[in-house]
């Protein structure tokens, strides 16, 4: 087992533990109900076939049909998508959307690939699990690396296979083909609702407050954008290359100016180049990675500076590292809460494209306030009733759903 997985059910063991379930078919969740693993040939542009491996684990569906992002990176495996798929159960159970949860990866790196050939390797990742996903089965949506373009060509691939337009086949897609308004910023826009919560908790103005942002994509940038917007400064972020600091805060909209001319988040006006390492440790108020799992361990805990840690990416804070930084009473607002604005804007649009009928961005907005709302509010709460981290408040309420669930079902 690697250090993801090991950490999905760490995180679940230490609920059951503190909570007691009665519940034997709980044990379900330490297993994926479903996985698919497969390798397939690609013809790239220079006329070579190239070998492909993919993944799609669907770890339960108890509460509804499985959902999850799809991931492009040269190091996805196995064990991490077993691991991102279990964290989608308990997501899409705290913000109490009806399905279970899955997760999807394929072995590539887009920066090494042209785009007529990253489309012929998603079409034909997407005829490998065709048979798996659909509508009333599994809905994927994008993820690290994979963006509307990408949703779309698996849409299309799968309305091809089944011989009917199939738009709720996958979220995140692009408008004009069936995508919700928000939902390109929703896990952003979600992340921030909460942290509107949390300060209101905790009694914290926001004025003046200073953030960090690791990774600048769309959870990332987007999560920049919107704090700057609402006045608040952002004195660091990064991407894969590096990142930049600059204390007197950083112009977000001329900083994306900036990395859509250059490629690049370095050499931006006015701000020092730092390391990804280098963003960790700052002395922020918040601190959001956004980027990948397993980076703030047991290696660099000690070094962590900031009072909040808001975990926008799945995975970021490694549990022993969590409850290291509970004891010094830094506050960590963990993905499945942080994150699942992204995962609720997809629900609405499955909604939208089983109903043929499409929402305005007041009421998408609307509805994510009010669903994220309840779900802080059920976290907050059961972590207070039974002393314990932000996290095991929020597995608590997912696993008394998920169990509620299995118990109506039956075996
Ligand atoms: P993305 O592909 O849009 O952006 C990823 C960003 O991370 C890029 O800026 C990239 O340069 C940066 N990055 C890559 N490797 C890095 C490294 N080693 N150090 C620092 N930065 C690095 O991906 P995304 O959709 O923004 O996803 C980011 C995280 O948010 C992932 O953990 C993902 O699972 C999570 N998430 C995304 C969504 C969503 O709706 N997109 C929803 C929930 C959770």
């Amino acid at each position: 087992m690697t250090n993801e997985i090991r950490e999905a059910l760490a995180q679940f063991d230490r609920a059951c533990e503190v909570y007691d379930f009665e519940c034997e078919e709980l044990e379900m969740l330490k297993y994926s109900q479903r996985i698919i693993e497969i390798a397939f040939p690609v013809r790239m542009d220079d006329g070579s076939f190239r070998v492909f491996r993919g993944y799609r684990v669907q770890h339960n569906d108890v509460r509804g049909p499985y959902k999850g992002g799809l991931r492009f990176h040269p190091e996805v495996n196995l064990d991490e998508v077993k691991a991102l798929a279990f964290w989608m159960t308990i997501k899409c159970a705290v913000a109490d959307i009806p399905y279970g949860g899955a997760k999807g990866g394929i072995k590539v790196d887009t920066k090494k690939v042209s785009k007529n050939e990253l489309e012929r390797i998603t079409r034909s990742y997407t005829r490998h699990i065709a048979e798996f996903i659909g509508p009333e089965k599994d809905i994927p949506a994008p993820d690290m690396y994979t963006n509307p373009q990408v949703m779309a060509w698996v849409m299309d691939e799968y309305s091809h296979i089944v011989g009917r337009n199939t738009p709720a086949a996958v979220t995140g897609k692009p408008l004009t083909i069936g995508g919700s308004l928000g939902r390109d910023t929703a896990t952003a826009q979600g992340g921030f609702y909460i942290l509107e919560m949390l300060f209101k908790e905790l009694k914290i103005k926001p004025a003046g407050l200073t953030f960090a942002v690791q990774g600048f994509g769309n959870a990332g940038m987007n999560m920049a954008k919107i704090l700057a917007a609402n006045n608040l400064k952002v004195v660091a972020v990064s991407d894969s290359s590096s990142g930049i600091h600059d204390p007197r805060g950083l112009d977000i909209e001329k900083l994306i100016v900036h990395k859509e001319k250059s490629g690049k988040l370095s050499g931006f006006a006015g701000a020092k180049t730092i390391t990804n390492e280098q963003l960790l440790e700052l002395p922020v108020k918040v601190l959001i990675p956004a980027a990948l799992e397993a980076v703030i361990t047991d290696a660099n805990v000690n070094k962590i500076k900031a009072d909040i840690i808001m975990e926008l990416a799945n995975g970021p804070v490694v549990m022993s590292a969590c409850q290291k930084l509970h004891k010094r009473g830094v506050m960590v607002v963990p993905d499945v809460l942080a994150n699942s604005g992204g995962v609720i804007v997809s629900y609405f649009e499955w909604v939208q494209n089983l109903r043929h009928f499409y929402w305005d961005m007041a009421k998408v907005q609307d509805h994510l306030k009010v669903q994220l709302s309840k779900a802080f509010k059920d976290v907050w709460q059961t972590a207070k009733k039974y002393d314990v981290n932000l996290r095991t408040g929020a597995y608590i309420v997912a696993l008394g759903k998920i169990t509620k669930a299995l118990n109506v079902r039956g075996t």
